[in-house]
């Protein structure tokens, strides 16, 4: 199978050139409040190039039917399609085999398909699941439901005033009765980059399967899932230049077969009578339903796209960026990042002497920068490092260092304001 369509490739010479790429991005022509749209959000969502847009409009236009057993030429041509997206996310993250990927609405659904799936048939009272104090709620609330439900308890891994985990607390955690981890690959709010290969090797020496949220990470460096040796990897299309409402769930097989259905309903079956049902074989027994058909092509359009360009390629370029950032916000008094960590992907996470994150938000978009503010979802996160929130700026691969000089240069001027 050819994996990247030629009319995906992005048109970049053979070095990386910012310019080029943004071409590719029509939303980055905006103008916001008078000024160029500066799109520092990217860690909530990231943008969609030409390419994925254009493969959105092709399958609308010439390929759309409901998928699976269908014998006319629309239907056939939209489940080769479908399946040929799966094994493009297949080789995105390395899995061994195209039915190792299971097509979500996003990493909170693929981390509440493991939870109804693996934990409600696995997990028993007593049992002990290990998170860490960095997940996003979507990877602690689904754990709390189910501890909840059969008497099972939660442990947290702590972090660092930096905000690294505590390896060595991780490890003391582990006992008996210890049956699930769940760990996020990157940090969403601070962008520490967590040593989860290591994690899952302690894990799996103790028989503990291990479930990696990736939302963070998938977008920002090349994910090998058989190198990292994780049970689980859920991640999501619109962090990744690809459609909301489409994600992934990557499961080993062995482990995605031994798991019960989390939905019900048509083509999750193989057949069905009101005395008995079987059930279809993975991955299609997790995808009950007519699926996001139209948003894992994208998903797939989207995949090819980032890979043309490299994954190593974007790492470096935003390393780029971060540190850039990272040494002209050092500069402004009163102004402090939270998230230290020695391994960062491109999140810089700050607070201001006297200025609610809010209040930095509101003025910023008066510059035209768009950058979060708030909890990021992480409310644990912000507890532990006593702030009640931060301003967030999360770069992409389409970020250039004069958007870090309007970043830098707008706080100066929320300074002014409140000075
Ligand atoms: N985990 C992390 C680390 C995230 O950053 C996010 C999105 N902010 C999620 C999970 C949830 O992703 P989604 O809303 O796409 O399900």
């Amino acid at each position: 199978m050819k994996l990247i369509d030629s009319a995906l490739k992005p048109e970049f010479t053979s070095m990386f050139d910012v310019e080029h790429i943004r071409a590719d991005f029509p939303i980055l022509k905006l103008q916001v409040e008078g000024k160029p749209l500066v799109y520092l959000d990217n860690a909530a969502s990231s943008q969609m190039p030409q390419q994925v847009i254009d493969r959105l409009v092709r399958y609308q236009t010439s390929e759309h039917a409901n998928i699976n057993r269908g014998v006319h030429y629309l239907s056939e041509t939209a489940t080769a399609e479908y399946e040929s997206a799966r094994r493009r996310l297949q080789h995105f993250i390395n899995a061994r085999e195209d039915r190792e990927v299971v097509f979500t609405s996003g990493t909170t659904d693929s981390i509440n398909l493991v939870m109804h799936g693996y934990g409600r048939k696995y997990i028993r009272a007593g049992d002990e699941i290990i998170l860490t104090t960095l997940e996003h709620h979507s990877n602690i609330v689904p754990w709390q439901m189910l501890a909840e439900e059969k008497g099972a308890k939660i442990r947290v891994v702590p972090i660092s005033d930096a905000g690294e985990l505590l390896v060595d607390e991780y490890e003391k955690l582990f006992n008996a009765r210890t049956k699930f981890v769940g760990v996020l690959h990157v940090s969403n709010a601070l962008g520490t980059i967590n040593p989860v290969k290591e994690m899952i090797a302690f894990a799996h020496a103790r028989g503990v399967p291990v479930l990696v949220d990736g939302a963070q990470a998938a977008p920002h460096m090349a994910v090998d899932v058989q190198d990292l040796d994780c049970d689980f990897y859920a991640f999501s299309g619109h962090k990744l230049c690809g459609p909301t409402g489409i994600g992934v769930l990557y499961g080993k097989a062995e482990l995605l077969e031994r798991m019960q259905p989390f939905k019900g309903g048509g083509d999750m079956i193989l057949s069905v009578t009101f005395e008995k049902t079987t059930y279809n074989s993975i991955p299609h027994k997790f995808e009950a339903g007519t699926p996001p058909i139209a948003a894992a092509i994208g998903l797939g359009a989207a995949v090819d796209y980032l890979s043309a360009i490299g994954l190593d390629t974007i790492s470096a370029y935003e390393l780029k960026l971060l540190n850039y950032a990272t040494e002209q916000i050092s500069n402004l008094p009163g102004v402090r990042v939270i998230g230290t960590a020695a391994r960062k992907t491109a999140v810089l996470s700050f607070v201001m002497e006297g200025v609610h994150p809010h209040d930095i938000g509101t003025l910023l978009n008066h510059e035209g920068v768009a950058v979060r503010t708030g909890h990021h979802c992480v409310q644990p996160v912000m507890l532990r490092l006593r702030v009640p929130a931060t301003a967030r700026a999360s770069f992409a691969f389409y970020n250039t260092m004069a958007e870090v000089d309007t970043l830098i240069s707008g706080i100066r001027t929320v300074q002014k304001v409140f000075t």
